[in-house]
């Protein structure tokens, strides 16, 4: 049987550069998309050092013609897909007084459209395969959070798109599963741009509740968080196992955290439920 083929996005640093590797560590031929792909150099490395080849192409979530060249080289090439991981995302700290609504869209567009958009396109070829779905939201797709107004939004939105999407795509033989990770370290907080000290005396009234959501969240990270290959190891999971779990959480931490929120931690009993409508 061919080596099966998973195209993984946002592969230049942290969880998708990991997932990389580790897809390609577990047999897995690993197609890397980046935006950019003159940011692929700690990618190299990485796949030098663990003596793995990868495949890496350039993929920006928000270019619908971007998405749709990477897929149909990948079919062009390879032959076949057997696996979407929708990782590429970014952060975002604000609050809607402060941001505008363009801002608020411009997240929107990377961690739902993106996500949207690349599903779109990689469908009939996970269709043909019997292939695999697979998205990283966040414990913000659970649980929003103070000052992740936009982006617990996305996360949410995603959350919902693959929920209702999973038991239809199930009939037809696509396996759907969202992994939720809580605080990771990688380049996701000097990505989102923002120099706290500099935020916090911009925020006007908001400052000193900003203040204290800073100190709160740099806590959490230094007490929970993961590496980027602990927060990798149930995306290769869910590429690999029997039958994936519709909804993972990346940490024992994730897991209490949600909790809070979710009476269906795994997405069984509502999936069991929603799915039965489909005979
Ligand atoms: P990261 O190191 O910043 O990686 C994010 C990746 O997404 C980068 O490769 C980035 O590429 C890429 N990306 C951004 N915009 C893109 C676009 N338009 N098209 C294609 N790729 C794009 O952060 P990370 O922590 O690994 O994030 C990976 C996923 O985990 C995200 O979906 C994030 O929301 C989620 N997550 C992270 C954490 C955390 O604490 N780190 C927690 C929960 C969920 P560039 O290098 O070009 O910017």
């Amino acid at each position: 049987m061919p080596s099966q083929v998973v195209l993984i996005t946002g592969t230049s640093s942290g969880i998708g550069l990991a997932a990389a590797i580790a897809s390609a560590q577990a047999g897995w031929t690993t197609v890397a998309t980046l935006r950019d792909t003159n940011r692929a150099d700690a990618l190299r490395k990485a796949a030098e050092s663990a003596g793995v080849e990868l495949d890496i192409r350039q993929l920006d979530v928000t270019d619908p013609d971007s998405v749709h060249a990477a897929i149909d080289g990948v079919i062009a090439d390879h032959g076949r897909l057997d696996a979407l991981v929708n990782n590429a995302g970014a952060g975002h700290i604000g609050t809607i007084e402060n941001d505008t609504v363009e801002d608020v869209r411009r997240v929107m567009e990377v961690n739902f459209f993106g996500v949207v958009e690349a599903s779109k396109a990689a469908l009939p070829h996970l269709r043909a395969t019997g292939g695999r779905l697979i998205t990283v939201t966040s414990v913000g797709g659970a649980v929003g959070q103070p000052f992740n107004e936009a982006y617990c939004a996305a996360k949410f939105a995603v959350e919902g798109f693959m929920e209702s999407l999973a038991p239809v795509a199930a009939k037809l033989g696509v396996t759907v599963s969202l992994v939720e990770p809580g605080a990771v370290d990688t380049e996701f907080v000097t990505n989102i741009g923002i120099d706290p000290a500099a935020a916090i005396a911009a925020a006007g009234p908001y400052a000193d509740t900003l203040r204290s959501y800073v100190t709160h969240i740099l806590g959490v990270t230094a007490d929970t968080g993961q590496t980027p290959a602990q927060a990798a190891a149930p995306i290769v999971e869910a590429l690999t196992a029997g039958r994936p779990a519709f909804r993972v959480q990346t940490s024992d931490w994730a897991r209490e955290f949600t909790s809070a929120k979710l009476a269906d931690l795994d997405g069984s009993r509502t999936l069991g439920m929603t799915g039965a409508w489909l005979g």
